[in-house]
Formats: structure tokens, C-alpha cells, sequence
């Protein structure tokens, strides 16, 4: 890239809960891994993603949606004041009652836009042990099946309840995090869903998931364990160092801030970079899914190679919790459908991905929004 400035934020990840443990001042550099490892400490918690590589700067300039967001809000809705640096070189505090059209900005208005944040101001919880689902069909048949159904049912069902469903080539799976249910009223919900009559579902319920083990849920384990249990397997999904990558070949590794926040734990290991290539789509309330709709949408994903990986990951919105955050989905979105591939360094066959990414759009934006 040409007349281009990169200002690598990585290394700004302290966390400094407050007295009370209601806010935390965290560097804007963080990623998830390292945030939940710190707040752990001090038994609280925040409404980010699953994935701990994620940053969390990037993921509020997009709104950030998370496992908590249909009763707690999206993630700029659960941030109390930003520090950013404005292109005059200034630093101001942003927040409700100061700089408050800033602060309205960056929570959902896009990365590197209005400033850049050195700092944001978290509003902290404490999460309920949850009741988790995961359902899998290894019958790629279904697939529509499920999808409508889960279409029909996860994004009206109880706001405790946050959910998605993963598409791929082959098969597909419901995950949901039933935040504060027992198991007796996350049975109840999946029950009532019309999605266990479909195929031979196999399914996982558990309750009593603290908090990482819940995060851990449908990647690493598929029930809720004891938390001494829990305990052993958190740091290798979450203590990850800020450069949370391997190495690109050809490329540079910055290696400064090695540290993670729990040094006395063992490490995470570096997740592996592939070319990603993700777009996400929302549906709109109303413009709702159609059947040829979505049966064209798996029969595009069967069109993909297997080299690619494709799946569509799609989560349940209709979020009930208010929020006045720049992010401008909040009212209309009913799903949220993203859609993932490993892409190629074959220029050709990533040029196929890129084509296939332009069909999509094609095909949902005048149907679903
Ligand atoms: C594995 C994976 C899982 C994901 N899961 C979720 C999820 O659960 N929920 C969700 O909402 N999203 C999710 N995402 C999407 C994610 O939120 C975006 O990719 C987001 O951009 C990541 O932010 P980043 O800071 O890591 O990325 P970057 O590429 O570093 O930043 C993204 C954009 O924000 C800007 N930016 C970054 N930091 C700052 C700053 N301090 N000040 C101003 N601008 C800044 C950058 O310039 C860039 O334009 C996921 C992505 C991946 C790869």
C-alpha cells in the first residue's frame, strides 16, 4: 500500500479494573484472549466475541455482536468512554456528557475513521453460569431444513438466548449460550424448536457453564465441567501474547510485548493465518428470509470447492437491549449472515472466491437487505 499510515496499537493492552469492579480502562490494543485472562482475575467479565484473536478496537468500530447480545447488547452498547487521539494530534476524552457526537461515532461507525482510540472505558459484569446447546446434523440433506427452522425459531426465542448456525458443504450445527437458564429451561426452548425432529441430530445440553467454559463451548468442550477442570484448559484457549499469529512467510514478525496477562499460566499457542476472506450480510425484519432464497444460498456454497473451506455462519439478532451507539442495524436486523472462506494464493482460484463473494451479493442484497 502507497500513502499509507499503519499505527500498530498491539502493544497498548494493560487492564485496570476499577475499586468497585463496574468499569475497566483497557488499552485499545487488546484482543479478547489476553482481555478475559485479565478480567478473570478479578472475576469479571465483558460482552466480546468468542474468538480471542479478535481485537477489541476493530470489533466496536463494527458494532460487535457477541454470545450475550440479545439481553446484555451489542458491544459498543456495554462501553462507558473512549480516549482518542484526533488527527490533530490531540487527545480527548469521549463519552455521554463530553465529546459526546465522537463517542457516538466510534461505537459502530467504522475502524479508523474519526480518531484513533488509545483507550476505551468498559462497563463490567459478572455472567451467570449458563446453560449451552450445540446440536450437530452430519447429514448435509438437512441443511435448508435446519436453516429455516433456526431461521423461524432462535431469533424470537427468549432474549437470554443467543444462538447461530454454521452451514458447511457437508453438514450443519446450532450453538446457543442460554444465559442464567438451568437445564430444564434450555430443554424446554430446544424442545419446543421443531429442530430435533428434523434428521438424527445429535445433541449436547449442559448447564452450569461458568463463564470460560461456556466460551470454550462447541470448539473445545461440549459440556459444562468443574471449574477446576475449566481452569486447566482457559489459558490455552485464552492466554494468548498480542502477536496471537504465526509467522507470514516473507514477512516480519513485530515481537516486541511478548507477555501475556497471566505469565504463571501456560501460553495459548499462535493461531495460523490464512488469506480470510468474510462478508456479512444482515436480514432484515422486514425483508424477511424466503425459501428460494436460502435454498439458492447452500446450493451457492455447494458450488465452492473443498479447498476453500466455505461456511456460513449465521446468528440469531432481533436484540431487545436499547442502546444510542452509531451502529445502525440495531432496529432492523433479524440474522446476521456471514460468510467465510480460506482463500488461495493462487491468484486464479482466489479470483474464483472473490467472483463468488460478488454473486452473493447479488443474489441477497436486493432479497434480504
Ligand atoms: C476469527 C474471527 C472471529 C470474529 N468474531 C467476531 C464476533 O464474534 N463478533 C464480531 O462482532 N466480530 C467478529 N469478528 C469480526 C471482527 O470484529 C473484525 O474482524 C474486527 O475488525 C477485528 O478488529 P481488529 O482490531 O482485530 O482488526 P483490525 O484489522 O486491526 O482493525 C479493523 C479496523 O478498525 C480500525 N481500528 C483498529 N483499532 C483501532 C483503534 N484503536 N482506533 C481506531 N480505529 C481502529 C482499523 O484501522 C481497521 O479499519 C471476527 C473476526 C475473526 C477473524
Amino acid at each position: 500500500l502507497t500513502d499509507t499510515l499503519v499505527i500498530d496499537i498491539t502493544h497498548i493492552d494493560y487492564v485496570k479494573v476499577s475499586a468497585d469492579k463496574k468499569t475497566a480502562a483497557v488499552g485499545a490494543g487488546i484482543r479478547f484472549g489476553p482481555l478475559y485472562t485479565a478480567l478473570g482475575k478479578e472475576n469479571v467479565t465483558w460482552t466480546g466475541g468468542i474468538c480471542p484473536t479478535v481485537g477489541l478496537s476493530g470489533f466496536l468500530s463494527a458494532g460487535g455482536f457477541n454470545m450475550q447480545m440479545r439481553l446484555l447488547g451489542l458491544g459498543v452498547d456495554n462501553v462507558v468512554s473512549a480516549k482518542v487521539v484526533k488527527v490533530d494530534g490531540k487527545t480527548v476524552t469521549a463519552s455521554s456528557t463530553e465529546n459526546s457526537d465522537l463517542f457516538w461515532a466510534i461505537r459502530g461507525g467504522g475502524g479508523g475513521s474519526y480518531g484513533v482510540v488509545v483507550e476505551w472505558t468498559l462497563k463490567m459484569h459478572t455472567f451467570p453460569r449458563s446453560a449451552m446447546v450445540l446440536i450437530q446434523w452430519s447429514d448435509r440433506a438437512v441443511r435448508y431444513d435446519v436453516a429455516n427452522r433456526f431461521f423461524q425459531w432462535a431469533p424470537r426465542e427468549d432474549p437470554a438466548f443467543t444462538s447461530q448456525v454454521n452451514v458447511f458443504k457437508d453438514r450443519v450445527e446450532v450453538l446457543g449460550w442460554c444465559y442464567g437458564c438451568s437445564q430444564e429451561k434450555l430443554k424446554a426452548m430446544v424442545d419446543a424448536s421443531g429442530l430435533l425432529s428434523i434428521g438424527t441430530p445429535k445433541t449436547f445440553l449442559s448447564a452450569g457453564c461458568n463463564t470460560n467454559n461456556a466460551r470454550m463451548f462447541g470448539y473445545i468442550l461440549n459440556e459444562c465441567v468443574p471449574d477446576e477442570v475449566v481452569a486447566q484448559y482457559a489459558p490455552f484457549a485464552f492466554n494468548h501474547i498480542q502477536q496471537a499469529f504465526t509467522k507470514l512467510d516473507g514477512y516480519p514478525q513485530f515481537t516486541y510485548n511478548e507477555y501475556p496477562q497471566a505469565p504463571e499460566q501456560p501460553l495459548a499457542q499462535p493461531w495460523d493465518r490464512f488469506y480470510r476472506l468474510s462478508k456479512s450480510f444482515f436480514v432484515q425484519k422486514s425483508k424477511p428470509m424466503t425459501e428460494p432464497t436460502l435454498r439458492d444460498i447452500i446450493a451457492r456454497i455447494d458450488t465452492m470447492d473443498d479447498a476453500s473451506q466455505v461456511w456460513g455462519e449465521w446468528h440469531a439478532w432481533n436484540i431487545s437491549a436499547k442502546g444510542d451507539a452509531s451502529f445502525a442495524w440495531r432496529e432492523e436486523a433479524y440474522v446476521h449472515m456471514e460468510f467465510i472462506v480460506h482463500g488461495s494464493a493462487d491468484e486464479t482460484v482466489q479470483k474464483k472466491y472473490i467472483d463468488w463473494y460478488a454473486g452473493l451479493e447479488n443474489a441477497l442484497r436486493p432479497a434480504v437487505g
